[in-house]
């Protein structure tokens, strides 16, 4: 896909997300999970792949129980350095809303030896709609699988499969990013009280905090 869409999407003299930028080569695959409260909240499961972050929006969000298979919306790729990014893309952009990394680690598939066979591999799955892969992070570990429901071109399936990692609890629960331990709404509040710092005027309309509690509490289906 490469990352023409993502760059055709967004104005990066305003949105604070990453600019397509060097990657560097770690000895393993990283994955990062965002939480992203866009005009729908949802998760984007990101994972490295052929230079870039593969993306999928799951608008329930990952579960470590077995028996949930949640909707996985393949989305443009995404800059590896998009890895990093937790902030507020502001308003009249594209995905606006508050974003937090809810997870991120390392992945690998199931049977590889290496970061290269790993490669190999997980590419021939996605060609075929069917990604078996191992998920090494703080909130989700152990194996998982990824596979084309045949609907139409995007829609994917993600699901836990049965091993020591399966558990029935939700771990959506666990609210915080892993990276700076705050909740989306604290990221939203956060960049509310410095742009209503006295002597800084607040650039266009300000919103009172209730207003953007409401907006961040939306729920409509629109990935991205
Ligand atoms: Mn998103």
């Amino acid at each position: 896909m490469g990352l023409k869409e993502y760059k055709s999407k967004r104005k990066f003299g305003e949105t604070p997300e990453a600019k397509p930028g060097l990657r560097h080569k770690s000895s393993q695959l990283i994955f990062v999970i965002h939480k992203h409260a866009a005009l729908a909240l949802h998760y984007d499961l990101r994972l490295e792949l052929e230079g870039v972050l593969k993306s999928w929006a799951v608008p329930k969000g990952p579960s470590l129980d077995p028996s949930f298979k949640r909707l996985a919306i393949m989305v443009e790729d995404h800059p590896l350095n998009y890895k990093d990014f937790e902030g507020v893309i502001p308003e009249g952009n594209y995905g606006a809303g508050s974003v937090i990394i809810w997870d991120s680690g390392f992945y690998h598939h199931p049977s590889a030896r290496d970061r290269k066979e790993s490669e190999e591999l997980l590419l021939d799955g996605l060609r075929k709609g069917n990604i078996k892969l191992v998920l090494n992070g703080e909130k989700l570990q152990g194996e998982f699988a990824l596979v084309k429901t045949g609907k139409d071109e995007k829609s994917w399936l993600l699901f836990k499969k049965k091993d020591r990692y399966a558990i029935t609890g939700d771990i959506l629960k666990e609210n915080r990013s892993v990276v700076s331990n705050k909740t989306l709404e604290e990221v939203s509040n956060a960049i509310f009280r410095s742009k209503n710092r006295p002597g800084t005027p607040a650039r266009g309309q300000s919103r009172s905090r209730s207003d953007a509690r409401k907006a961040s509490g939306k729920q409509q289906v629109t990935p991205g």
